[in-house]
């Protein structure tokens, strides 16, 4: 197991090559990202972020001022904009009673005492809080997502109930605890998942089949169980099967 995780990652990074995430420009803006995206695109945090960067409102302490109904505005692209607006506010009350409202400070606390401390901010979940520890605070903390769960599960490398620490712990326990390489790691499970190991997988064309796959542990969706219909001939390049 722990060598198929290693090589899983090997061929991600061979395939697509780096990520470079998280897509953000402070360590404010990852968290403030982190929280949005919660049941949203990537493309609607971005329009919220941008209406939050116009305002000046990217710093703890400009968020800590404006109101929750004037913040809910600005953050409306992002969709559920009220709760988060109140969950971003949650945040901002934690860091500055607990950090006086500094990042340097919250992120030089020890990373399980954080994590349980994060983890009591009201709205925020075992993702948005790995998120922050690993993206913003570069801890060596594996992100478990649903991505990751469907990838892993569609191989029978864990089952569909797995709780997120179990996953976690598979891939934390096989892998060195290495911030750089849980940070990439996430972020090409996150492309595999849009671009091959969609909720109808194209394994035809995924980069990793033949990591993934093994006589123990055949993929729910292997080729030769989704192909309904005889193969196509091979042809030459530029030709069509008719
Ligand atoms: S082989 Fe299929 S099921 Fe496995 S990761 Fe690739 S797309 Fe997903």
């Amino acid at each position: 197991m722990k060598n198929k995780i290693l090589r899983l990652y090997d061929a991600l990074y061979k395939y697509y090559g780096p990520q470079y995430w998280w897509p953000a420009k402070t360590k404010f803006e990852v968290i403030v990202g982190a929280i949005l995206t919660q049941n949203t695109s990537w493309r609607n945090v971005e329009k919220a972020v941008c209406n939050l960067r116009k305002a000046k409102l990217l710093n703890p302490a400009a968020m800590k001022d404006i109101n929750k109904k004037n913040l809910a505005a600005l953050i409306m692209p992002s969709g559920c904009y009220n709760i988060k607006a109140g969950r971003l506010k949650s945040f901002i009350n934690f860091l500055f009673r607990k950090y006086g409202g500094s990042l340097k400070r919250m992120f030089s606390q020890d990373t399980a005492i954080l994590r349980k401390e994060l983890l009591e901010v009201k709205g925020l979940g075992f993702e948005t809080v790995d998120s922050i520890l690993l993206y913003a605070g570069q801890k060596p903390v594996f992100v478990v997502d649903a991505y990751t769960k469907r990838i892993l599960a569609n191989h029978k490398l864990i089952s569909s109930g797995d709780k997120y620490h179990e996953v976690q712990r598979l891939f934390m326990e096989s892998l060195p605890s290495d911030s750089a390489l849980f940070n990439e790691y996430h972020a090409l499970l996150v492309r595999l998942a849009k671009e091959a190991c969609t909720t109808h997988p194209k394994c035809e064309a995924c980069p990793v089949r033949s990591v993934l796959w093994s006589p123990a542990a055949t993929p729910r969706y292997a080729p030769f169980r989704v192909r309904r219909h005889p193969p196509k001939p091979n042809l030459p390049a530029g030709r069509q099967a008719r």
